[in-house]
């Protein structure tokens, strides 16, 4: 097998740090989940499909261009690469994607209790607007221009009876993303199992957090 370019090295391993987290989180199973990260203005390295996130080399990851062809990789790239090309190619922010099925994330989009109302600090600061889209197929045309249709300058992504998609300025960001939005669904399904009531924040203390979040991003 070819090796990877040394120039790509450092956001290999990055991407290598980050599959096995989501893996250690048991955010994905099998071959699920997939990630990749922008490394130049039209290149991104992805995790390749078919493999667990649990042992992934830096051999295996697969380098292509943001219209989708392979620069390097012996393997095929994930096949959820047109969803993840589709978020670069409406959100200049997003540097890197997570893609997984983390439990209580995953419950709620495979229902439609969806707790998208605000509840927590965190959730204003590193959420924001979610997209939710309906079921279609993993990997088609039909979703790529779905997301490329609704997700613009969002950063978390529902899929129908799928999964979780956010994405973010580095790895860690889209990460953190991750945890936050299975850590709300975790303490929301905690409040629906007791049959009590969230608390929400009224709208004065949601727009002190926005202008928080703003501040802190100037
Ligand atoms: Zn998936």
């Amino acid at each position: 097998m070819e090796s990877m370019p040394k120039e790509f090295l450092p956001m290999a391993k990055e991407l290598a740090k980050y599959s096995r987290l989501v893996w250690d989180m048991r955010f994905v199973e099998a071959n699920g989940g997939n990630l990749s990260v922008k490394i130049a203005e039209d290149l991104i390295i992805t995790t390749p499909t078919m493999m667990s996130k649990r042992e992934l080399t830096l051999d295996d990851m697969v380098v292509c261009t943001l219209k989708g062809d392979i620069v390097f990789g012996s393997r095929s790239p994930s096949s959820e690469l047109h969803s993840h090309l589709a978020i670069y190619n409406v959100n200049e922010n997003a540097k890197a994607i997570v893609h997984s099925h983390p439990p209580y994330a995953t419950s709620y989009a495979f229902a439609d209790d969806m707790p998208i109302e605000w509840l927590a600090p965190e959730s204003v600061f590193w959420i924001g607007e979610i997209c939710v889209i309906p079921f279609l197929m993993p990997g088609s045309i039909e979703l790529s221009n779905e997301i490329k249709r609704t997700c613009k300058e969002k950063y978390v992504l529902f899929l129908k009876n799928h999964g979780l998609i956010t994405w973010g300025e580095s790895l860690q960001n889209a990460m953190w993303r991750t945890e936050v939005m299975e850590s709300y669904c975790k303490t929301a399904h905690l409040i629906s199992t007791r049959g009590a009531k969230p608390a929400k924040l009224n709208s004065k203390q949601v727009n002190m957090l926005v202008k928080l979040k703003e501040d802190f991003h100037r």
